[in-house]
């Protein structure tokens, strides 16, 4: 009886707690753990551990973010009591499997990793790179396969970091014995959002972003404010569409029914025949009108964050609880289950 039904089939993705959720964090992975919440059983971290790695000398800002970033995950509509909310350091199984990981990669293979090369740079390390940011993919391959992920929804700046898992997977299977399997990346329909800056990905950490949080105005100013098409000076000058973050926006965030007005705007903008000023605010009115049940949605819990504590929590528990079972077969095959 109990062999016949097909396991459910699992789901783990993250966020770093470094602040708020934003536009881009949507589209590239929380509209997709909304849409697959109840096809798949969804564990999500709060991956302080790795926020740790470029923010170890700000712990508060870490610890006070472990929180917003579960509010804005329940806020878009995650069920508390379908999906397992933990946090990444109170799971100590996973460091230890970074640890035994550690040893299936080689320091050229974490250097050649695009995203951490463009992120080091970002960050201004230099040559002062510290071991535990440079090796954060080993601890997220750690962190998916704990858990023996089967899909990993996340945007596309994180592709390097699946591929290193899968091979980290495959590594530790063919010198050990079969353990994990090799989990998928999903990507979400607009894979890497731009910025309100025209950068190539919005990002809490570069000044460019509208979280989900913003109030009605704050959303105003910031569209009011963003980058277009800066070879356009006048309203009367052709305009590109290709590109440029205003049009992509409302591609994102625009509903079918917005599709007439939304290509209207187009054609007229190419034609300069519009002006930046009123497609901005067409655009920020979309915008607000997506974010108002997200907004009201995060006041409730805004206003009990002792319940969203809780279901960190009691997450954490069952996470850990898995963390222990895979440990063990880990550990089995490494030959490292000592005292039996
Ligand atoms: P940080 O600058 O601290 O790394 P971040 O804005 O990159 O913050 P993360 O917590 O690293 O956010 O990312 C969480 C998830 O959201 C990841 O799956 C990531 O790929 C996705 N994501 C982040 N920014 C974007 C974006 N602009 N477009 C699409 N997906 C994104
Ligand atoms: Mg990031």
């Amino acid at each position: 009886m109990k062999n016949i039904m097909k396991k459910q089939k699992r789901i783990l993705t993250s966020d770093r707690p470094t602040g708020k959720l934003h536009l881009g964090h949507y589209v590239g992975s929380l509209k997709n753990r909304v849409e697959l919440q109840n096809e798949y059983e969804t564990f999500i971290m709060s991956a302080d551990v790795q926020a740790l790695t470029d923010n170890f000398d700000n712990p508060q800002k870490v610890r006070d973010n472990v929180l917003e970033v579960t509010m804005d995950n329940l806020a878009v509509g995650l069920d508390p009591n379908k999906v397992t909310f933990f946090i990444q350091s109170q799971i100590p199984e996973i460091a230890e499997l970074t640890v035994y990981f550690m040893n299936l990669v080689t320091l050229a293979r974490l250097q050649r990793n695009p995203t951490v090369k463009d992120e080091m740079q970002q960050k201004g390390f230099g040559n002062e790179i510290p071991v535990g940011f440079l090796s954060y993919p080993i601890s997220q391959a750690a962190d998916i396969l704990f858990l023996k992920a089967d899909l990993v929804p996340v945007g596309n700046d994180q592709s390097p970091m699946i591929e290193q898992t899968r091979e980290i997977a495959r590594r530790f299977n063919s010198l050990y014995g079969h353990v994990f399997d090799e989990p998928e990346g999903k990507f979400g329909e607009v894979a890497r959002l731009v910025g309100t800056d025209g950068q190539a990905k919005m990002s809490k950490s570069l000044n460019n972003a509208i979280f989900l949080a913003d109030p009605k105005d704050v959303v105003e100013q910031k569209v009011m404010n963003m980058y277009t098409d800066p070879s356009r000076l006048h309203f009367t000058d052709p305009g590109n569409v290709e590109g440029n973050p205003l049009f992509i926006y409302l591609d994102a965030f625009g509903s079918k029914e917005d599709q007439v007005q939304i290509n209207d705007y187009k054609e007229r903008y190419q034609k300069g025949k519009v002006g930046d000023i009123e497609v901005k605010q067409y655009l920020a009115n979309i915008l607000n009108r997506f974010l108002n049940p997200i907004r009201k949605r995060r006041a409730i819990y805004e206003q009990q964050p002792e319940v969203v504590g809780k279901i960190l929590k009691e997450g954490t528990k069952k996470a850990r609880m898995e963390a222990k079972k895979t440990l063990l077969e880990v550990k089995k095959a490494m030959k490292l289950d000592y005292f039996k």
